[in-house]
């Protein structure tokens, strides 16, 4: 009978990224997806590291997976539990001593030797736990699956891995090690195979996606502006789009990519995090809100119509009132359409973890919630403004109810709805906005 996989991911767009590559190495291996838990032989969780309670959200998950597989086991059926990603990377052996039925722990640089590890297990030999932790980027590109077997109209691709540069409250560093880039070839050649098999926007994925330098043609280092332009000459390709870029790292050949290229679309994320200079240069994010507001401009002469979504944390040890206002200021400037915002959580392992906290709880969250309110409105104006006017949408998911919704991106990345009367699955229509909410619009049925 065909064996069946289960797979739970958490956090980031990387992580989506890995775990369709892990759903690649188990059909590759014979195993068949399953929403079901009690027919899942292998139960897989691709963790995240960066918020709170990573750890404690871990162990819930597999409290829930011992009882499955004890309950499995009275039916004579075993079950494979493999912990993936940054959690497994921090944590380690430690895991095996807190949940001993766990089976395989493998770090977010090493799910390619999946095979080798599930083989161990299934063939009971004497090592019954397997971890695999190792730090090796280039290898785990090379010995990922070449082939697509998964179909989406918007894919990701990772093209860099890793970070050098260790901002204090982030562990990125520390689980998915220094940073490594992809050479052009291999991207390309996963690009055309993407593309082949329908899709029409490509995502390019990287912690730190701007400080991509691959080995390019002639051996010569790219940077991702140039990438960029390669990558549009593929035809049947329609969108590029990049996260998570840093402010840093933008460069020449990406601001003239932002002019030039019109496949890649007018909507950047470009995080901040913190809108006082004193928090930013504590953070350890080297540029200053200026820098930042500069960078902004540049983008905007590129490409005018260019919008901006952001990430800020809150209550960042000595963050004062006054700084807080600052955050609220450049809000004001940029006018950022989306944006991810959190009260900072210490990581351990990180610069920032032993810093004295001075702020009380209640005090971050009216800070937070007046920032949210804040970044709301000014979503909210930004859908408005397109009520009555035209979006350029590529539609990327269909449900079936009485008539077809489809659910798309506009060029902006806001998600639009619109219930027609025949599948536009896969096509960009300019099609009318109807109805605009906080984080999406309404279209008016084209047929
Ligand atoms: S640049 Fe991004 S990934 Fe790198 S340390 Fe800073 S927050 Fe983490």
């Amino acid at each position: 009978m065909l064996k069946k996989f289960k797979i739970k991911t958490f956090g980031c767009q990387m992580n989506v990224y890995d775990s369709q590559k892990i759903c690649e190495i188990l059909y590759k291996l014979g195993y068949k997806k399953t929403s079901i838990d009690r027919d899942s032989d292998i139960f897989l969780i691709n963790t995240c590291h960066i918020r709170e309670k990573a750890k404690q959200k871990l162990y819930s998950e597999l409290g829930k997976i011992y009882k499955i597989k004890k309950n499995r086991l009275k039916n004579n059926l075993s079950t494979i539990c493999v912990v993936a990603g940054c959690v497994a990377q921090a944590e380690g052996k430690e895991i095996f001593k807190r949940a001993p039925f766990v089976d395989i722990v493998v770090g977010s640089q090493a799910y390619h030797k999946l095979p080798s590890l599930i083989k161990n297990i299934n063939l009971k030999l004497k090592k019954k736990l397997s971890i695999e932790l190792d730090f090796a980027p280039k290898s785990k590109f090379d010995n990922l699956p070449k082939e697509n077997i998964q179909k989406e109209i918007s894919s990701y691709l990772t093209i860099q891995e890793g970070c050098n540069k260790f901002c204090k409250f982030c562990v990125v560093p520390y689980t998915r090690g220094p940073e490594y880039s992809r050479p052009v070839e291999e991207i390309i050649n996963e690009a055309k195979i993407l593309t082949k098999n329908g899709t029409k926007e490509i995502i390019l994925l990287g912690q730190n996606v701007n400080a991509y330098h691959g080995v390019g043609p002639n051996k010569k280092e790219f940077n991702l502006g140039k990438l960029i332009y390669f990558l549009a000459k593929i035809k049947n390709l329609k969108r590029i789009r990049y996260m998570t870029a840093h402010p840093k790292d933008m460069h020449e050949d990406l601001f003239k990519a932002h002019k030039n290229v019109k496949k890649l679309m007018p909507f950047l994320h470009l995080p901040i995090q913190s809108g006082s200079n004193k928090i930013l240069k504590a953070m350890n994010r080297n540029y200053t809100v200026e820098e930042y507001l500069k960078i902004i401009n540049r983008i905007k002469k590129c490409r005018e119509d260019i919008v901006f979504s952001s990430d800020f944390i809150i209550g960042y040890p000595g963050e004062t009132k006054d700084d807080f206002k600052k955050t609220l200021n450049l809000i004001d400037k940029v006018k950022f359409v989306q944006s991810f915002s959190f009260i900072y959580s210490p990581r351990p392992g990180t610069t920032a973890y032993n810093l004295k906290d001075t702020i009380k709880q209640e005090e971050k969250k009216e800070r937070l919630s007046i920032l949210q309110n804040k970044l709301k409105s000014y979503q909210e104006d930004f859908n408005k403004n397109f009520v009555k006017k035209s979006l350029n949408v590529l539609f990327s998911n269909t449900s079936n109810e009485k008539k077809i919704q489809s659910m798309g991106y506009s060029q902006y990345m806001q998600l639009v709805r619109v219930k027609n009367k025949i599948d536009i699955l896969g096509k960009i229509k300019n099609i009318k906005i109807k109805k605009s909410f906080y984080k999406s619009l309404e279209a008016t049925p084209l047929i």
